[in-house]
């Protein structure tokens, strides 16, 4: 099984128009990006290589895939009236749910007559006399634009691994990422699931389920934690929706990972400082002369480590290194 493959042509564009942006990719990135720029006014063509949109939520339909940050957040923040009145169901909600809202999203504000489903960008090329972008589709068409965005996402490709023999294997082969549209169905079946990464940890117990016999093939152990997901009820949502403003906020400015938690995350302070240690203890002159500070302004603590870390760079800091 190759990557994704060109999807039959449906609906065709006619070649040579020329747009202000062409966008590549109708996922979550790629509707945003047409909706925001149209509404400053420029003319954008969004091409999606899928026959509908929503991207990662298109292409991943394995059993048991939902998204792992809760669907609260894990939504659009651009539209107040949306992020009122769409329900989850859970706390984190399952593909086809998500996938649900992309088409709702696309419905609402009206994105699909910009969007040509089923054609795949295969070139662009920076034309330095006329100033625009030469695009060539799938179907054989160039269109130019002056500029173009790439809503690829990271995870939009589904790479088969290049195991020995894979080829003549007689049993079915699936990719997590590029699941049939249709049910498949494991019952009675003997199954072997290779990786451990979300999508393995969140398949395997919906095909141990069916299977007769499941093996799970892990090359390097993921750090999991139980999900705890549960239906929300409409207190719950009702509850998160009246802490929008502050939920965004928050997550903007004040998150690494853009994620909101009213847990109480462990000592900031605490977190630097056993973070300068690693970095004192990697640095063996450091470690040597058994220089370890201990400051309680982070600020301070932060400027250390940086510069004391001078000698590491190019190092990585995995798992195994402990302090
Ligand atoms: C199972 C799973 C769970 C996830 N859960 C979370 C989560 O809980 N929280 C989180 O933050 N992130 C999560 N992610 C990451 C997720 O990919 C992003 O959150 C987000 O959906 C990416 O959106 P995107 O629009 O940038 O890219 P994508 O959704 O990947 O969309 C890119 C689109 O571009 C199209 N495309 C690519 N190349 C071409 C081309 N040459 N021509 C035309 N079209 C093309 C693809 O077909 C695809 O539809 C998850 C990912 C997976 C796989």
């Amino acid at each position: 099984m190759s990557a994704l493959q060109p999807i039959s042509g449906k609906d065709h564009a006619a070649g040579g128009e020329t747009y202000d942006v062409v966008v590549v990719g109708a996922g979550f990135a790629g509707m945003y990006m047409l909706h925001k720029l149209r509404g400053l006014g420029l003319t954008v063509r969004v091409y999606e290589q899928g026959d509908g949109v929503g991207g990662t939520w298109y292409w991943n339909r394995y059993p048991g895939a939902r998204c792992d940050v809760e669907s609260m957040q894990y939504s659009y923040s651009f539209s107040d009236k949306l992020q009122q009145e769409w329900d989850w169901s859970e706390r984190y909600a399952p593909q086809p749910e998500i996938l649900k809202y992309a088409n709702h999203v696309a419905d609402r504000f009206k994105l699909r007559p910009d969007i040509a489903l089923n054609i795949r960008i295969d070139q662009a090329i920076f034309d330095e006399t006329a100033n625009t972008w030469r695009v060539t589709t799938s179907d054989g068409n160039t269109v130019t634009a002056k500029y173009v965005v790439l809503a690829t996402g990271c995870l939009s490709n589904a790479r088969m691994p290049d195991i020995k023999g894979l080829a003549g294997f007689k049993g079915k082969v699936y990719h997590t990422g590029h699941w049939p549209h249709e049910p498949v169905e494991f019952t009675g079946l003997r199954v072997a699931v290779i990786g451990t990464g979300s999508s393995g940890i969140q398949s395997v117990p919906v095909i141990a389920e069916q299977a007769s016999h499941l093996t799970v093939f892990q090359r390097t152990a993921n750090f999991s934690i139980p999900a705890h997901n549960a239906p929300l009820s409409q207190e719950e949502r009702e509850a998160f929706r009246a802490k929008y403003p502050e939920v965004r906020r928050f997550a903007r400015e004040e998150t690494r990972n853009g994620i909101y938690t009213d847990q109480q995350s462990p000592d900031r302070d605490e977190a630097d400082l056993r973070r300068y240690r690693l970095f004192c203890h990697l640095q063996s002159s450091e470690r040597d002369t058994g220089r370890y500070q201990v400051e309680s302004d982070r600020g301070d603590i932060a400027e250390r480590g940086a510069h004391r870390c001078q000698g590491l760079r190019g190092r990585r800091i995995g798992a195994g290194d402990r302090f």
